[in-house]
């Protein structure tokens, strides 16, 4: 086997080699999506209470390997342990809510004169999930596990360098009893493993998630066979902090560092009101100071390496050696680590402050009021996430109603819960995921009328 069919799986922290993987041909996808679809039609036929019964079986196989899982996280992604174990979390209790939504998936009666109009939502068939690197298990889960309560099934691609919590879920699935097939994970390349899926005939939706270049790419190949698609792209989301707000939990560091800033809602364009710049510069940098970064197997540390080397280059193309800024600190040796760093001498308009940097990066920019913080939070093409800062409740709705962005917080930097629609605006993605309405995104709507046959009345 030469170096090109297989995936060699790295500690970021370490650099040593974790795992080697096949990687998956197109011919391997081929055969996943014609194996997928026969368990398909048997797992869309069994009666709803049976597949909920079954996801419900997984979600507590998942529950009993969740240190497994999380550690296997920390290993093949560099997360740290706390957030490991809330991701293993995140997918156990996404497959508990979306079993309940297999026996919830309504359709409509719709008054028609001469009989009866009703509305089915049928799955849609096979579905191919393309998954990122940087939340390897949540996002695989978020994209996977709705599907299969609507009656669908899956061929997942994990991104290359981070398929082996994929893998293991898959495996959990089998021992849970699920059908053979109708979960099937594929590691491999993006340009082949991902774009047969993509091209494949009998895959009837991708759901995407990685960089806004590869789901534009994406979205061109489907629109050939008007394929749908659900998108998670790129963010560059605002933090707005107005001077009446409560400013040590607003500048709290880690609405930008949490995953070493490898989030999509990371919200990395701090804009504060111009009357508290001195005093949020001040609080930025005494948290920065503390932030605890090194090993992230350590219960006690706070956040972990990045992805890859190519990765750490990225982000310190951004920061040029003497450029104003507040710095934590980064171990030195083996792994792929980054200073927290708070850029103070940007313009709004320079790439720093409009492009995805994807590490544990932020721009400091002032505003002067409320007019003007809007106009900044929106003066980016990306519109994911964001969080709006201050004590004046009519303030924080009218601002909420002018960021043009899929998910904000006010007072709060929470961006993702499993049971509240999650996705972006503009080019940070088309479609949400997760939410009440997560399952009816991988279903057809059929409308059926019936005949009354009788005479009109
Ligand atoms: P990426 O676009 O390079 O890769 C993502 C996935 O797509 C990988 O599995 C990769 O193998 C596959 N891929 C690459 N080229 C492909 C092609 N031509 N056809 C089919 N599949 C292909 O992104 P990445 O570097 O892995 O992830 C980081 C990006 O993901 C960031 O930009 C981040 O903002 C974004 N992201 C978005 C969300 C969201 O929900 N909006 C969540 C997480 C990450």
């Amino acid at each position: 086997m030469s170096d090109s069919d297989e995936l060699k799986v790295l500690n970021p922290a370490t650099e040593e080699i974790v795992a080697t993987v096949p990687a998956a041909t197109a011919e391997d996808v081929d055969a996943a999506v014609l194996r997928a679809a026969r368990a398909q039609s048997r797992w869309a036929a069994l009666a709803p209470a049976d597949r909920a019964r079954l996801l419900r079986r997984f979600a507590d196989t998942v529950d009993a390997h969740l240190e497994e899982l999380a550690r296997l996280e920390v290993r093949e992604a560099g997360h740290t342990l706390g957030n490991a174990r809330w991701e293993a979390g995140n997918a156990r209790d996404l497959l508990h809510y979306a079993a309940g939504g297999a026996e919830r998936l309504l359709g409509r009666q719709i008054p028609v004169p001469g009989g009866w109009n009703v509305t089915f939502q049928e799955p849609l068939g096979v579905i191919g999930v393309i998954a990122p690197w940087n939340f390897p298990m949540p996002i695989a889960a978020w994209g996977s596990f709705p599907a299969l309560a609507a009656g669908n099934a899956v061929v997942l691609k994990p991104a290359e360098t981070t398929p082996l919590t994929a893998l293991r879920l898959a495996g959990l699935a089998l021992e849970a009893g699920l059908p053979e097939h109708l979960f099937q994970v594929l590691p491999g390349h993006g340009h082949t493993a991902g774009r047969a899926l993509v091209d494949h005939p009998d895959v009837a939706k991708i759901v995407f998630t990685g960089s806004t270049r590869t789901g534009r790419e994406i979205m061109e190949r489907c629109a050939r066979l008007v394929k749908p698609v659900t998108l998670e792209l790129g963010g560059k989301s605002p933090n707005v902090v107005f001077a009446d707000a409560d400013l040590k939990s607003a500048l709290d560091p880690f609405s930008f560092l949490d995953n070493a800033g490898q989030d999509c809602c990371a919200r990395t364009r701090v804009l504060v009101q111009e009357t508290v710049l001195d005093e949020a510069r001040e609080l930025l940098a005494d948290a920065l100071a503390a932030v605890v970064v090194g090993d992230p197997a350590d219960e006690k540390t706070q956040m972990g390496p990045l992805i890859s080397a190519a990765q750490r280059d990225r982000v310190r193309s951004y920061v040029p050696d003497g450029a104003p800024a507040l710095r934590g600190s980064a171990p030195d040796g083996p792994g792929f680590w980054f200073p927290p760093t708070v850029l103070t001498g940007e313009r709004h308009d320079g790439p720093a402050a409009r492009e995805e940097i994807f590490g544990p990066v932020a721009v400091l920019l002032p505003f002067s009021d409320e007019q003007d913080a809007v106009r900044l939070a929106n003066d980016t093409p990306y519109g994911l996430s964001g969080s709006i800062w201050t004590r004046d409740l009519g303030r924080a709705l009218r601002v909420s109603g002018g960021v043009r962005a899929g998910n904000l917080s006010v007072n709060s930097h929470s961006s993702v819960r499993y049971w509240t629609p999650f996705g972006g605006y503009k080019q940070s993605g088309i479609g949400r995921e997760l939410g009440p309405d997560a399952l009816t995104a991988f279903t057809e709507t059929k409308n059926v009328f019936i005949s009354s046959e009788g005479p009109a009345q």
